[in-house]
């Protein structure tokens, strides 16, 4: 806790007696750290940055930067970067005088805001374009120099609203890299929000993900993927496999979980202890067994699963394939990744097996 530079403790937050925003959030945010604020729309995330902004007051809770209690701080002397849609760049100003303005706010001297500004321009690649105007400037370049206009006075802490929300999706997934990569050349501190799972996982240190107003889980973005806490976290992390279950067992080392996929169960690699009641099976995109591998599989005790192939997909480096399972009382839809190698075809009827490996049991 000592080397966190910001600390939020268990802050609460009502816009109207039935208007829950936060619900007592607590975190800490050690110097350096790129820390991405994740959830679905109004789950508190702009609440959270406003609050720490100083844009808006907590019910309850107390804040601290670097070891100093930020009640008695107004907005702006916390010294923090804002990177908010409200903020939008001046349209009539040049690129050059929007990048200037917290600098001019801050008393910088004419020469001293010219050589910051060239020096910002130049880190988000836009050397040259001080004297553009922001209407001849695409989406993404209006970004950068609203970037460069939160960076250009050194923020202890730069707070970044869905960025990139306004961009489509290839350009996105470009200035996404391009932006953890300046952050952590420039050692910022940040509290980066988006609705965006995959935004988050590529730029944060660290995933927090919220939901009505709580932090459900938080974690690298690997353990976060690679073990999400219950079925939330799992489908908004983007698994599309989460199928209820209706009772488990165990025999032989294994855990065996009856879905209504199969009169027999799934065998999935045991667990120690069992999750609480009621749970979910999640089922990576992966985990699809076909041919010998489902052979394989059932003879050690995995039931052989009969669908149609009711859409493929190309997409790049594989295929993806949503399988209608035959047999289930009520229709079930099951979606995998295979190699582009494999020999499906759309509309086809398809034996499979699941691989207990690619099998998670989750809370509900
Ligand atoms: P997010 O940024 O995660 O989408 P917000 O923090 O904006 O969520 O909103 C959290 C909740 O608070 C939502 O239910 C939203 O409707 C409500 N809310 C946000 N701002 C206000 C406001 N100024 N007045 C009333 N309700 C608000
Ligand atoms: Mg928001």
């Amino acid at each position: 806790m000592s080397d966190s530079l910001l600390v939020i403790e268990d802050v609460h937050k009502s816009y109207a007696p039935a208007l829950v925003a936060l619900r007592g959030v607590s975190l800490a945010v050690v110097r350096g750290e790129i820390v991405c604020l994740l959830g679905p729309s109004g789950c508190g995330k702009t609440t959270l940055l406003r609050i720490v902004a100083g844009l808006e007051l907590p019910d309850s809770g107390r804040l601290l930067f670097a070891g100093r209690d930020l009640a008695a701080v107004p907005v702006y002397q916390r010294g923090f970067g804002l990177m908010f849609q409200e903020f939008a760049l001046f349209p009539d100003k040049s690129v050059a005088q929007n990048v200037a303005f917290g600098l001019r706010m801050a008393g910088w001297s004419a020469a001293e805001i010219g050589k910051r500004v060239d020096e910002m321009l130049a880190l988000v690649n836009l050397g040259g374009y001080g004297g553009r105007s922001i209407f001849d400037l695409s989406g993404g370049e209006r970004q950068r120099v609203a970037l460069a206009r939160s960076l250009a006075p050194s923020p202890a802490l730069l707070m970044l609203d869905e960025p990139l929300g306004s961009l489509d999706r290839a350009l996105r997934e470009s200035l996404m890299d391009e932006l953890r990569t300046l952050l952590k050349r420039l050692a910022l501190t940040a509290l980066y929000v988006t609705h965006d799972q995959q935004e988050a996982l590529s730029v944060a240190d660290r995933v927090v993900l919220m939901n009505e107003g709580r932090i459900v889980q938080q974690g690298p973005p690997q353990v976060l993927y690679d073990t999400p806490a219950n079925a939330f976290v799992a489908r908004f992390l983007g698994y599309a496999n989460v199928l209820p279950v209706a009772s488990v067992g165990r025999a032989d080392g294994m855990v065996f979980v009856q879905t209504a996929l199969s009169v027999r169960p799934l065998p999935v690699p045991s667990s120690e202890p069992l999750p609480a009641q009621p749970l979910v099976i999640v089922v990576r995109a992966t985990a699809m067994l076909l041919g010998d591998d489902a052979g394989r599989a059932a003879l050690q005790g995995a039931p052989l699963l009969e669908g149609v192939i009711t859409k493929l997909g190309f997409r790049g480096g594989h295929q993806r394939a949503e399988i209608a399972v035959s047999h289930t009382a009520t229709p079930m839809d099951l979606t995998f990744e295979a190699p582009l190698t494999t020999p499906l075809v759309e509309g086809a009827p398809i034996t499979f097996a699941l691989d207990p490996a690619g099998c998670m049991l989750l809370p509900a």
